[in-house]
């Protein structure tokens, strides 16, 4: 009699399921033990990951960077497989971000020295709210950042306490531009659990961990430009990497038929220097809200924002005016940009997805991550009883969740579970 070998369904051919996949079915210690077999419910493999094609150039709709080099398997994989290297003009932002140019809306380009003000302050926040900047120095720009912290959060030495990033950014820079009066804002956007995908449904502490953990939506905006934008065949070089400072909403100089949604995004560039493809990426709201709109309703607001920028200004300013007297009167362009197409990821509403990528939210914490990432039934719980579902994904990595090699070490990781499982040795 022939013995039943146990079967594995990796559901999803992302990074997390074909890394799972690979690694059991290479390891020789599996020995032919299991039927294996992988099942994707999209077109095509990959998953968050999707590199793609726009105007002739690669580019990438999902993951973009590879974060780390030193220990990264992703990047290890990459320089196997020579794909650090491309033929093919891509996605690269080379030659671009160390001359940025930041226009405000009405046609005003920002001196760098009233743009590193407000960057440096940023900076200073996002220390503080991850708990880098405690130490008090006694120079004169950390303490005015320290006591503008203090104001937002008085009990809390050192990071934003019980308010989400989100907030304590938005509450710093509303306390700073009360002064200097100008605003900001950035939103998130969270996943619900278990939507009667497994039955029988998923113990409550596994939904629970779900319902704390955030799952955020980013998307990315590419579009052509069309050949003739400053009227010479093919040539890009004029546009800029674009930064834009948009008007407070009860500022008299806010241009009214801006769209709300790209008021949200902060950057317009091209993908490589010289090319004729550009990008913006999108989060949260807007995200989700660029996703509704057609291409028509893009192109006509982006179109309407960089007119605004490279209209002349319209009425003398007061010479209080914060954001004015330190800008001089510039365009982006002299002629208006035109567009020949769009593209843009749809990560939101993707039955496949429904999001990006997770993040620890307010509330919730790395033991989520773990809960997530544990197996049912828990072999601790219930000794040998067999494994049932085993959980891999960003979203179950304590540390590199949201990230491309965070899936992969979650596909290690539970393809060493089953190996272990099943006895297989040298694992
Ligand atoms: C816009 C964007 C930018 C990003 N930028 C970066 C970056 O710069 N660097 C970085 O490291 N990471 C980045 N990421 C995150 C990265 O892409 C993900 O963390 C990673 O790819 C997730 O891999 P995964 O295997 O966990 O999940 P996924 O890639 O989502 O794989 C899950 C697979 O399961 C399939 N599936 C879903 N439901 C079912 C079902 N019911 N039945 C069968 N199949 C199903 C899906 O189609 C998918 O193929 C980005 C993501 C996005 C969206």
């Amino acid at each position: 009699m022939v013995a039943k070998k146990p079967r594995i369904v990796i559901i999803g051919a992302g990074m997390a399921g074909l890394t799972a996949a690979n690694k059991l079915y290479t390891s020789s210690s599996s020995n032919d033990m299991f039927e294996l077999c992988v099942v994707e419910g999209g077109p095509r493999i990959g998953g968050r990951i999707n590199t793609s094609e726009f105007g002739g150039d690669r580019i990438e709709m999902g993951a973009t960077w590879i974060h780390g080099i030193g220990g990264s398997p992703v990047h290890k994989i990459a320089q196997e497989i020579h794909s650090l290297e491309s033929e093919q003009p891509w996605e690269c932002m080379d030659g671009f971000l160390d001359e940025p140019k930041t226009v405000a809306e009405g046609g005003f380009e920002l001196s760098p020295s009233l743009v590193e003000s407000i960057s440096t302050l940023f900076k200073s926040l996002m220390d503080y709210a991850q708990g880098k900047l405690i130490e008090r120095e006694e120079s004169s720009e950390e303490v005015n950042f320290c006591k503008l912290a203090d104001k937002i959060c008085p009990s809390n030495g050192g990071g934003p306490g019980k308010l989400s990033v989100g907030s304590f950014l938005r509450k710093a820079l509303n306390v700073y531009w009360d002064s200097v009066k100008e605003q900001e804002q950035i939103e998130g956007c969270g996943i619900g659990p278990d939507s009667g995908m497994f039955k029988p449904p998923l113990p409550s502490f596994k939904t629970e961990a779900i319902s704390r953990l955030g799952f955020g939506v980013v998307n990315k905006l590419f579009l052509q430009l069309s050949s003739r934008h400053d009227g010479r065949d093919g040539d890009y070089s004029k546009f800029p990497f674009l930064q834009m400072a948009f008007h407070r909403p009860d500022s008299e100089w806010r241009h009214k038929k801006i769209p709300w949604w790209m008021r949200r995004t902060a950057s317009l560039s091209p993908i490589y220097k010289n090319s004729g493809v550009l990008l913006s990426w999108f989060a949260g709201k807007e995200a989700l809200e660029l996703e509704t709109l057609s291409d028509e309703e893009i192109i006509e607001g982006v179109s309407t924002t960089l007119s605004s920028f490279s209209s002349q200004p319209h009425k003398q300013l007061n010479s209080n005016s914060h954001g004015v007297c330190n800008g001089k009167e510039k365009s982006v362009d002299g002629n208006r940009v035109r567009f020949a197409k769009v593209l843009k990821s749809k990560w939101g509403n993707d039955p496949l997805f429904l999001g990006s990528y997770s993040y620890v939210a307010v509330g919730s914490s790395g033991d989520d991550l773990d809960t997530l990432a544990e197996p049912l039934p828990n072999p601790d719980s219930l000794g040998s009883a067999p494994l049932q579902i085993l959980f891999a994904g960003e979203a179950t990595h304590r540390t590199h969740y949201s990230t491309t090699h965070g899936a992969y070490f979650s596909g290690l990781r539970e393809a060493s579970r089953l190996l272990q499982h099943y006895h297989c040795v040298g694992v």
